[in-house]
Protein backbone atom coordinates (compact mmCIF):
# COMPACT_ATOMS: atom_id res chain seq x y z
CA UNK A 1 0.00 0.00 0.00
CA UNK A 2 1.35 3.54 -0.86
CA UNK A 3 2.67 5.74 1.96
CA UNK A 4 0.90 8.50 0.26
CA UNK A 5 -2.66 6.99 0.73
CA UNK A 6 -1.94 6.80 4.50
CA UNK A 7 -1.34 10.38 4.26
CA UNK A 8 -3.82 11.24 2.55
CA UNK A 9 -6.68 9.45 4.86
CA UNK A 10 -4.98 11.20 7.65
CA UNK A 11 -6.29 14.89 6.29
CA UNK A 12 -9.76 13.64 6.92
CA UNK A 13 -9.39 10.79 9.45
CA UNK A 14 -7.80 10.72 12.31
CA UNK A 15 -6.37 7.32 13.51
CA UNK A 16 -7.09 6.14 17.77
CA UNK A 17 -4.05 3.61 18.76
CA UNK A 18 -3.68 2.10 21.61
CA UNK A 19 -0.94 -0.80 22.03
CA UNK A 20 -0.86 -3.66 24.32
CA UNK A 21 2.87 -5.00 24.59
CA UNK A 22 3.78 -8.65 26.37
CA UNK A 23 6.84 -8.71 27.40
CA UNK A 24 8.91 -12.15 28.51
CA UNK A 25 10.86 -11.59 31.67
CA UNK A 26 13.63 -13.51 30.75
CA UNK A 27 16.08 -12.21 33.11
CA UNK A 28 14.11 -14.34 35.71
CA UNK A 29 15.48 -17.28 34.87
CA UNK A 30 13.10 -19.20 36.43
CA UNK A 31 9.09 -19.70 35.76
CA UNK A 32 6.15 -17.52 37.17
CA UNK A 33 5.08 -19.78 39.69
CA UNK A 34 7.35 -22.96 39.87
CA UNK A 35 11.51 -23.50 39.04
CA UNK A 36 11.03 -24.47 36.00
CA UNK A 37 13.83 -22.71 33.52
CA UNK A 38 13.06 -19.94 31.29
CA UNK A 39 14.68 -20.71 28.05
CA UNK A 40 14.18 -20.29 24.96
CA UNK A 41 13.55 -23.28 22.72
CA UNK A 42 14.70 -27.17 23.51
CA UNK A 43 13.07 -30.36 23.20
CA UNK A 44 9.49 -30.11 23.45
CA UNK A 45 7.94 -30.30 27.25
CA UNK A 46 10.90 -31.07 29.07
CA UNK A 47 11.13 -27.74 31.15
CA UNK A 48 8.06 -28.68 32.67
CA UNK A 49 6.75 -29.71 36.48
CA UNK A 50 3.07 -30.48 37.93
CA UNK A 51 2.85 -26.58 38.39
CA UNK A 52 3.42 -25.32 34.96
CA UNK A 53 1.36 -28.25 33.45
CA UNK A 54 -1.74 -27.18 35.50
CA UNK A 55 -1.92 -30.79 37.12
CA UNK A 56 -4.38 -31.08 39.73
CA UNK A 57 -3.42 -29.97 43.27
CA UNK A 58 -0.13 -28.41 42.37
CA UNK A 59 0.27 -24.75 44.22
CA UNK A 60 1.71 -21.80 43.05
CA UNK A 61 5.07 -19.96 44.66
CA UNK A 62 4.65 -16.38 42.83
CA UNK A 63 8.62 -15.52 41.81
CA UNK A 64 9.96 -12.30 43.70
CA UNK A 65 12.44 -11.91 41.04
CA UNK A 66 9.51 -11.23 38.56
CA UNK A 67 7.43 -9.33 40.92
CA UNK A 68 10.76 -6.74 41.57
CA UNK A 69 10.87 -6.44 37.67
CA UNK A 70 7.75 -5.70 37.29
CA UNK A 71 8.03 -3.04 39.72
CA UNK A 72 10.92 -1.77 38.44
CA UNK A 73 9.77 -1.55 34.75
CA UNK A 74 6.69 0.48 36.24
CA UNK A 75 9.08 3.07 37.90
CA UNK A 76 11.00 3.42 34.50
CA UNK A 77 7.84 4.40 33.02
CA UNK A 78 6.60 6.53 35.82
CA UNK A 79 3.88 4.38 37.02
CA UNK A 80 2.45 4.44 40.44
CA UNK A 81 3.20 1.19 42.28
CA UNK A 82 -0.07 0.25 43.95
CA UNK A 83 -0.02 -0.24 47.34
CA UNK A 84 -2.11 -3.50 47.67
CA UNK A 85 -2.22 -5.89 44.36
CA UNK A 86 -3.06 -9.51 43.55
CA UNK A 87 -3.42 -12.00 40.48
CA UNK A 88 -6.53 -13.23 38.95
CA UNK A 89 -7.68 -15.95 37.57
CA UNK A 90 -8.58 -15.29 33.76
CA UNK A 91 -10.90 -18.52 32.42
CA UNK A 92 -10.92 -19.07 29.25
CA UNK A 93 -10.46 -22.70 26.89
CA UNK A 94 -7.17 -22.98 24.82
CA UNK A 95 -5.09 -26.65 24.60
CA UNK A 96 -2.02 -24.70 25.37
CA UNK A 97 -3.13 -23.89 28.81
CA UNK A 98 -4.05 -27.16 30.64
CA UNK A 99 -5.37 -25.27 34.16
CA UNK A 100 -7.94 -24.08 31.56
CA UNK A 101 -7.33 -20.25 33.38
CA UNK A 102 -4.19 -18.35 33.15
CA UNK A 103 -3.09 -16.23 36.40
CA UNK A 104 -2.89 -12.70 35.64
CA UNK A 105 -4.01 -9.58 36.86
CA UNK A 106 -7.70 -7.91 36.95
CA UNK A 107 -8.80 -4.70 38.59
CA UNK A 108 -4.95 -4.55 40.80
CA UNK A 109 -2.51 -4.58 38.87
CA UNK A 110 1.21 -3.87 40.13
CA UNK A 111 1.95 -0.84 38.34
CA UNK A 112 -0.81 2.20 36.87
CA UNK A 113 -0.85 5.56 35.21
CA UNK A 114 2.64 5.97 33.86
CA UNK A 115 3.85 7.61 30.36
CA UNK A 116 6.51 7.61 27.74
CA UNK A 117 7.41 10.86 25.59
CA UNK A 118 8.12 10.23 22.21
CA UNK A 119 10.09 12.57 20.24
CA UNK A 120 8.66 12.95 17.02
CA UNK A 121 10.38 14.81 13.78
CA UNK A 122 13.11 16.93 13.33
CA UNK A 123 14.42 20.76 13.78
CA UNK A 124 11.06 22.67 13.35
CA UNK A 125 8.65 20.15 12.64
CA UNK A 126 9.96 18.09 16.06
CA UNK A 127 7.36 17.65 18.51
CA UNK A 128 6.86 15.14 21.82
CA UNK A 129 4.24 12.74 21.44
CA UNK A 130 3.05 11.59 25.41
CA UNK A 131 1.41 8.32 25.24
CA UNK A 132 0.07 7.97 28.68
CA UNK A 133 0.32 4.02 30.16
CA UNK A 134 -2.75 2.75 31.87
CA UNK A 135 -1.03 -0.18 33.52
CA UNK A 136 1.69 -3.41 33.39
CA UNK A 137 0.46 -6.55 35.19
CA UNK A 138 1.95 -9.59 35.62
CA UNK A 139 0.85 -12.64 34.20
CA UNK A 140 2.01 -15.81 32.67
CA UNK A 141 2.85 -17.06 29.63
CA UNK A 142 1.03 -20.22 27.65
CA UNK A 143 2.86 -23.06 26.02
CA UNK A 144 2.56 -22.92 22.22
CA UNK A 145 0.84 -24.68 19.72
CA UNK A 146 2.50 -26.59 16.48
CA UNK A 147 0.83 -27.13 14.10
CA UNK A 148 1.79 -29.94 11.13
CA UNK A 149 0.96 -31.29 7.84
CA UNK A 150 -0.52 -27.30 6.68
CA UNK A 151 1.09 -24.67 5.43
CA UNK A 152 3.59 -23.21 8.29
CA UNK A 153 2.49 -21.94 11.19
CA UNK A 154 -1.29 -21.91 10.57
CA UNK A 155 -4.24 -23.98 11.20
CA UNK A 156 -5.97 -24.08 8.26
CA UNK A 157 -4.84 -27.60 5.96
CA UNK A 158 -2.47 -28.82 9.27
CA UNK A 159 -3.44 -32.47 9.64
CA UNK A 160 -2.60 -32.54 13.32
CA UNK A 161 -1.47 -30.11 16.17
CA UNK A 162 1.05 -30.51 18.87
CA UNK A 163 1.13 -28.45 22.46
CA UNK A 164 4.78 -27.54 23.58
CA UNK A 165 4.59 -26.79 27.65
CA UNK A 166 8.30 -25.49 27.65
CA UNK A 167 6.55 -21.61 27.19
CA UNK A 168 4.00 -22.47 29.76
CA UNK A 169 4.45 -20.56 33.26
CA UNK A 170 7.05 -17.97 32.21
CA UNK A 171 6.59 -14.40 33.84
CA UNK A 172 5.01 -12.30 31.30
CA UNK A 173 4.39 -8.43 32.05
CA UNK A 174 1.79 -6.79 29.85
CA UNK A 175 1.85 -2.90 29.13
CA UNK A 176 -1.45 -1.69 28.17
CA UNK A 177 -0.89 2.09 26.76
CA UNK A 178 -4.13 4.83 26.65
CA UNK A 179 -5.03 5.10 23.11
CA UNK A 180 -2.86 8.69 22.89
CA UNK A 181 -1.20 7.20 19.73
CA UNK A 182 -2.37 9.02 16.34
CA UNK A 183 0.24 7.67 13.87
CA UNK A 184 1.88 4.53 12.72
CA UNK A 185 5.24 6.30 13.31
CA UNK A 186 4.56 7.14 16.27
CA UNK A 187 3.94 3.73 17.65
CA UNK A 188 6.74 2.13 15.99
CA UNK A 189 9.18 4.99 17.88
CA UNK A 190 6.76 4.49 21.21
CA UNK A 191 7.56 0.67 20.95
CA UNK A 192 11.23 1.23 19.75
CA UNK A 193 11.71 3.17 23.08
CA UNK A 194 9.74 0.60 24.97
CA UNK A 195 12.23 -1.65 24.17
CA UNK A 196 14.88 0.06 25.04
CA UNK A 197 13.75 0.91 28.15
CA UNK A 198 13.45 -2.69 29.02
CA UNK A 199 16.97 -3.66 27.59
CA UNK A 200 18.28 -1.04 29.55
CA UNK A 201 16.38 -2.08 32.92
CA UNK A 202 17.71 -5.81 31.75
CA UNK A 203 14.48 -7.73 32.76
CA UNK A 204 14.14 -8.74 29.00
CA UNK A 205 15.99 -10.05 25.64
CA UNK A 206 13.15 -8.22 23.98
CA UNK A 207 13.99 -10.98 20.86
CA UNK A 208 10.71 -9.94 19.00
CA UNK A 209 11.42 -12.67 16.31
CA UNK A 210 11.69 -15.48 19.18
CA UNK A 211 8.54 -13.99 20.76
CA UNK A 212 9.87 -12.64 24.06
CA UNK A 213 8.73 -9.09 22.59
CA UNK A 214 5.02 -9.17 21.01
CA UNK A 215 2.91 -6.04 20.22
CA UNK A 216 -0.54 -5.79 19.83
CA UNK A 217 -2.78 -2.80 18.41
CA UNK A 218 -6.63 -1.55 19.11
CA UNK A 219 -7.22 0.38 16.27
CA UNK A 220 -9.74 2.72 15.49
CA UNK A 221 -10.60 5.76 13.51
CA UNK A 222 -12.83 8.52 13.39
CA UNK A 223 -13.30 11.82 11.30
CA UNK A 224 -11.15 14.67 12.67
CA UNK A 225 -12.98 17.17 15.15
CA UNK A 226 -14.95 14.07 16.24
CA UNK A 227 -14.66 13.17 19.55
CA UNK A 228 -16.27 9.49 20.20
CA UNK A 229 -14.33 6.46 19.63
CA UNK A 230 -14.93 4.64 16.84
CA UNK A 231 -14.96 0.49 16.90
CA UNK A 232 -12.28 -0.87 17.29
CA UNK A 233 -10.49 -4.12 15.67
CA UNK A 234 -7.22 -5.48 17.41
CA UNK A 235 -4.55 -6.53 14.74
CA UNK A 236 -1.71 -8.87 15.97
CA UNK A 237 0.98 -10.93 14.87
CA UNK A 238 3.77 -8.23 14.25
CA UNK A 239 6.98 -9.26 14.78
CA UNK A 240 9.07 -6.44 14.21
CA UNK A 241 9.20 -2.88 14.55
CA UNK A 242 8.69 -1.93 10.72
CA UNK A 243 5.45 -4.92 10.58
CA UNK A 244 3.94 -2.89 13.30
CA UNK A 245 3.86 0.04 11.01
CA UNK A 246 3.17 -1.42 8.25
CA UNK A 247 -0.17 -3.15 9.85
CA UNK A 248 -1.31 0.46 11.58
CA UNK A 249 -1.14 2.02 8.22
CA UNK A 250 -2.99 -0.79 6.48
CA UNK A 251 -5.38 -1.13 8.94
CA UNK A 252 -6.45 2.86 9.32
CA UNK A 253 -6.90 2.96 5.10
CA UNK A 254 -8.89 -0.21 5.41
CA UNK A 255 -11.25 0.67 7.93
CA UNK A 256 -11.54 4.34 6.29
CA UNK A 257 -12.15 2.99 3.12
CA UNK A 258 -14.81 0.16 4.88
CA UNK A 259 -16.78 3.65 6.59
CA UNK A 260 -16.70 5.70 3.39
CA UNK A 261 -18.29 2.65 0.92
CA UNK A 262 -21.11 2.80 3.45
CA UNK A 263 -20.21 -0.39 5.52
CA UNK A 264 -18.58 -0.18 9.35
CA UNK A 265 -16.21 -1.59 11.20
CA UNK A 266 -16.68 -4.81 13.19
CA UNK A 267 -14.69 -5.15 16.38
CA UNK A 268 -12.46 -8.18 15.89
CA UNK A 269 -9.12 -9.37 16.07
CA UNK A 270 -6.99 -9.35 12.91
CA UNK A 271 -4.21 -11.11 12.16
CA UNK A 272 -1.14 -9.22 10.06
CA UNK A 273 0.20 -11.11 7.29
CA UNK A 274 3.65 -9.54 6.79
CA UNK A 275 3.71 -11.79 3.61
CA UNK A 276 0.74 -10.35 1.85
CA UNK A 277 1.15 -6.86 3.38
CA UNK A 278 -2.69 -7.15 4.80
CA UNK A 279 -4.51 -8.14 8.02
CA UNK A 280 -7.15 -10.71 7.76
CA UNK A 281 -9.77 -11.81 10.61
CA UNK A 282 -9.21 -14.16 12.58
CA UNK A 283 -12.16 -13.91 15.27
CA UNK A 284 -14.06 -11.50 17.04
CA UNK A 285 -12.65 -10.17 20.31
CA UNK A 286 -13.90 -11.22 23.16
CA UNK A 287 -14.81 -8.93 26.29
CA UNK A 288 -13.10 -9.00 29.39
CA UNK A 289 -16.50 -10.07 31.02
CA UNK A 290 -16.12 -13.35 29.08
CA UNK A 291 -13.07 -13.83 31.05
CA UNK A 292 -15.18 -14.39 34.25
CA UNK A 293 -12.50 -13.36 36.57
CA UNK A 294 -12.10 -14.05 39.93
CA UNK A 295 -9.13 -13.35 42.57
CA UNK A 296 -6.70 -16.28 42.76
CA UNK A 297 -7.45 -18.25 46.16
CA UNK A 298 -3.85 -20.12 46.07
CA UNK A 299 -2.02 -16.57 46.69
CA UNK A 300 -2.82 -13.83 49.15
CA UNK A 301 -3.19 -10.30 47.98
CA UNK A 302 0.48 -8.28 47.73
CA UNK A 303 1.28 -5.15 49.62
CA UNK A 304 4.21 -3.01 48.63
CA UNK A 305 5.72 -0.88 51.47
CA UNK A 306 7.09 2.32 50.40
CA UNK A 307 10.65 1.52 51.66
CA UNK A 308 10.22 -1.82 49.49
CA UNK A 309 9.26 0.72 46.27
CA UNK A 310 12.40 3.12 47.21
CA UNK A 311 14.65 0.31 47.48
CA UNK A 312 13.79 -0.67 43.73
CA UNK A 313 13.76 2.57 42.32
CA UNK A 314 17.75 3.04 43.55
CA UNK A 315 18.54 0.13 41.31
CA UNK A 316 16.74 2.17 37.92
CA UNK A 317 20.01 2.59 35.88
CA UNK A 318 20.30 5.65 33.36
CA UNK A 319 16.79 5.62 31.58
CA UNK A 320 16.99 6.87 27.73
CA UNK A 321 15.31 10.35 28.95
CA UNK A 322 18.52 11.03 31.44
CA UNK A 323 21.23 9.29 28.49
CA UNK A 324 19.47 12.28 26.21
CA UNK A 325 20.05 14.72 28.44
CA UNK A 326 23.80 13.41 29.35
CA UNK A 327 24.65 13.40 25.88
CA UNK A 328 23.50 16.56 25.05
CA UNK A 329 25.75 18.24 27.95
CA UNK A 330 29.00 16.29 27.86
CA UNK A 331 28.87 15.89 23.89
CA UNK A 332 27.30 19.57 22.79
CA UNK A 333 25.16 17.11 20.23
CA UNK A 334 21.63 18.66 18.96
CA UNK A 335 18.29 17.57 20.87
CA UNK A 336 18.01 15.57 17.25
CA UNK A 337 21.06 13.49 17.42
CA UNK A 338 20.96 12.86 21.45
CA UNK A 339 17.86 11.15 20.67
CA UNK A 340 18.13 9.02 18.34
CA UNK A 341 21.72 7.73 20.02
CA UNK A 342 20.06 7.44 23.10
CA UNK A 343 16.84 6.04 22.26
CA UNK A 344 18.83 2.98 21.01
CA UNK A 345 21.05 1.16 23.22
CA UNK A 346 23.16 -0.68 20.94
CA UNK A 347 23.92 2.96 18.83
CA UNK A 348 24.36 4.90 22.73
CA UNK A 349 26.67 2.24 23.71
CA UNK A 350 28.60 2.27 20.08
CA UNK A 351 28.62 6.41 19.78
CA UNK A 352 30.45 6.65 23.31
CA UNK A 353 32.77 4.37 23.09
CA UNK A 354 33.77 5.69 19.59
CA UNK A 355 33.75 9.06 20.97
CA UNK A 356 36.36 7.51 23.90
CA UNK A 357 38.58 6.78 21.28
CA UNK A 358 38.01 9.88 19.05
CA UNK A 359 38.23 12.41 21.63
CA UNK A 360 35.57 14.46 23.22
CA UNK A 361 35.83 17.30 20.99
CA UNK A 362 34.87 15.24 17.44
CA UNK A 363 31.48 13.66 19.15
CA UNK A 364 29.78 15.69 16.92
CA UNK A 365 31.77 14.44 13.70
CA UNK A 366 31.13 11.04 14.79
CA UNK A 367 27.45 11.44 14.81
CA UNK A 368 27.39 12.55 11.90
CA UNK A 369 28.53 8.96 10.45
CA UNK A 370 26.56 7.36 12.55
CA UNK A 371 23.19 8.93 11.69
CA UNK A 372 24.73 9.19 8.22
CA UNK A 373 26.67 6.49 6.49
CA UNK A 374 26.66 4.17 9.54
CA UNK A 375 22.48 3.95 9.67
CA UNK A 376 21.81 4.09 5.90
CA UNK A 377 24.28 0.85 5.72
CA UNK A 378 22.24 -0.74 8.23
CA UNK A 379 18.41 0.07 7.13
CA UNK A 380 19.95 -1.09 3.71
CA UNK A 381 21.22 -4.54 5.33
CA UNK A 382 18.04 -4.52 7.90
CA UNK A 383 20.75 -5.27 10.73
CA UNK A 384 21.82 -4.30 14.05
CA UNK A 385 24.76 -2.07 14.81
CA UNK A 386 25.93 -5.29 16.74
CA UNK A 387 26.05 -7.41 13.53
CA UNK A 388 28.13 -4.85 11.41
CA UNK A 389 31.40 -5.02 10.47
CA UNK A 390 31.88 -1.27 11.29
CA UNK A 391 33.55 -0.70 15.07
CA UNK A 392 33.73 2.16 17.18
CA UNK A 393 36.92 2.02 16.52
CA UNK A 394 37.17 2.62 13.01
CA UNK A 395 34.70 5.10 13.05
CA UNK A 396 36.97 7.08 15.68
CA UNK A 397 39.80 6.57 12.79
CA UNK A 398 38.03 7.92 9.84
CA UNK A 399 36.93 11.08 11.69
CA UNK A 400 40.64 10.86 12.61
CA UNK A 401 41.83 10.32 9.05
CA UNK A 402 39.78 13.48 7.77
CA UNK A 403 40.23 16.02 10.61
CA UNK A 404 44.00 15.38 10.08
CA UNK A 405 44.01 16.15 6.79
CA UNK A 406 44.71 12.86 5.28
CA UNK A 407 41.83 12.64 2.91
CA UNK A 408 39.09 14.20 1.93
CA UNK A 409 35.47 14.08 3.12
CA UNK A 410 34.74 12.59 -0.43
CA UNK A 411 37.30 9.99 0.21
CA UNK A 412 36.42 9.35 3.46
CA UNK A 413 33.21 7.80 1.91
CA UNK A 414 34.82 5.38 0.04
CA UNK A 415 36.95 4.44 2.56
CA UNK A 416 33.66 3.97 5.04
CA UNK A 417 31.99 1.92 2.08
CA UNK A 418 35.13 -0.36 1.51
CA UNK A 419 35.45 -0.80 5.59
CA UNK A 420 32.17 -2.22 5.75
CA UNK A 421 32.46 -4.61 2.91
CA UNK A 422 35.87 -5.70 4.10
CA UNK A 423 36.08 -5.43 7.78
CA UNK A 424 39.36 -3.68 6.85
CA UNK A 425 40.72 -0.78 9.29
CA UNK A 426 40.50 2.80 7.46
CA UNK A 427 44.61 3.66 7.49
CA UNK A 428 44.91 0.13 6.46
CA UNK A 429 42.92 1.10 3.39
CA UNK A 430 43.83 4.28 2.80
CA UNK A 431 48.02 2.79 2.38
CA UNK A 432 46.82 0.00 -0.18
CA UNK A 433 44.68 2.26 -2.39
CA UNK A 434 47.29 4.89 -1.98
CA UNK A 435 44.38 7.50 -1.36
CA UNK A 436 46.14 9.92 0.68
CA UNK A 437 45.09 13.01 0.58
CA UNK A 438 47.96 15.85 -0.74
CA UNK A 439 48.15 18.55 1.99
CA UNK A 440 51.92 19.53 1.07
CA UNK A 441 51.64 22.98 0.24
CA UNK A 442 55.02 22.97 -1.78
CA UNK A 443 53.69 20.19 -4.00
CA UNK A 444 50.35 21.65 -4.94
CA UNK A 445 51.98 25.05 -5.40
CA UNK A 446 53.84 23.59 -8.28
CA UNK A 447 50.32 22.54 -9.25
CA UNK A 448 48.56 25.59 -8.91
CA UNK A 449 50.93 27.56 -11.01
CA UNK A 450 50.96 25.12 -13.85
CA UNK A 451 47.25 25.30 -14.29
CA UNK A 452 47.32 29.42 -13.98
CA UNK A 453 49.51 29.50 -16.76
CA UNK A 454 48.01 27.14 -18.82
CA UNK A 455 44.68 28.96 -18.63
CA UNK A 456 45.77 32.41 -19.13
CA UNK A 457 41.93 33.32 -20.55
CA UNK A 458 40.34 32.33 -17.43
CA UNK A 459 42.58 34.06 -15.27
CA UNK A 460 41.74 36.97 -17.05
CA UNK A 461 38.33 37.21 -16.70
CA UNK A 462 38.53 35.90 -13.04
CA UNK A 463 40.56 38.84 -12.27
CA UNK A 464 38.45 41.19 -14.99
CA UNK A 465 35.32 39.71 -11.81
CA UNK A 466 34.38 36.51 -13.25
CA UNK A 467 34.74 34.71 -9.60
CA UNK A 468 32.91 31.69 -10.10
CA UNK A 469 35.44 30.70 -12.27
CA UNK A 470 37.50 29.43 -8.88
CA UNK A 471 35.29 26.08 -9.31
CA UNK A 472 37.01 25.53 -12.55
CA UNK A 473 40.31 25.93 -11.04
CA UNK A 474 39.57 23.82 -8.28
CA UNK A 475 38.58 21.17 -10.40
CA UNK A 476 41.39 21.19 -12.61
CA UNK A 477 43.96 21.08 -9.36
CA UNK A 478 41.42 17.61 -8.10
CA UNK A 479 41.99 16.54 -12.12
CA UNK A 480 45.79 16.67 -11.67
CA UNK A 481 45.98 15.29 -8.56
CA UNK A 482 43.18 12.14 -8.66
CA UNK A 483 41.01 13.92 -5.99
CA UNK A 484 43.43 13.80 -3.87
CA UNK A 485 44.32 17.28 -3.27
CA UNK A 486 43.27 18.76 0.22
CA UNK A 487 40.23 21.40 -1.06
CA UNK A 488 41.31 23.76 1.77
CA UNK A 489 44.74 24.21 0.84
CA UNK A 490 43.76 24.34 -2.94
CA UNK A 491 41.43 26.91 -2.51
CA UNK A 492 43.88 29.11 -0.35
CA UNK A 493 46.85 28.74 -2.68
CA UNK A 494 44.54 29.98 -5.76
CA UNK A 495 42.68 32.71 -4.12
CA UNK A 496 46.43 33.65 -2.87
CA UNK A 497 47.52 33.61 -6.86
CA UNK A 498 44.98 34.88 -8.31
CA UNK A 499 44.32 38.03 -5.95
CA UNK A 500 48.03 38.38 -6.17
ZN1 LIG B 1 7.20 -25.81 36.17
Amino acid sequence: MAKDRLAEVLEEWEAVIGLEIHTELTATNTKMFCGCPVEFGGEPNTRVCPVCLGLPGALPVPNEVAIELTVLAGLATECEIAPRSQFHRKQYFYPDMPKDYQISQYDLPFCQGGHIDVEMGEGDDSYTAHVGITRIHLEEDTGKMVHVGGAEGRLAGATHSLVDFNRAGTPLIELVTEPDIRTPEVARRFARKLRTTWLTLGISDCNMEEGSLRVDANVSVRRRGETELGTKAEVKNMNSFKALHDALAFEIVRQVEEIERGGRVVQETRHWDAGAKRTSALRSKEEAHDYRYFPEPDMAPFEFSQEYVECVREKLPELPDAKKARFATDYALPSHDATVLANDIEMAAFFEEAVAAAGVERSKLVSNWMLGELSALLNAEGIAVGESRVTPAMIAEIVELVEGGTISSKQAKEVFAEMAESGDAPGAIVELQGMKQVSDTGELETIVERILEANPDEVARYREGKKGLMGFFVGQVMKETRGQANPQVVNDLLARKLEG
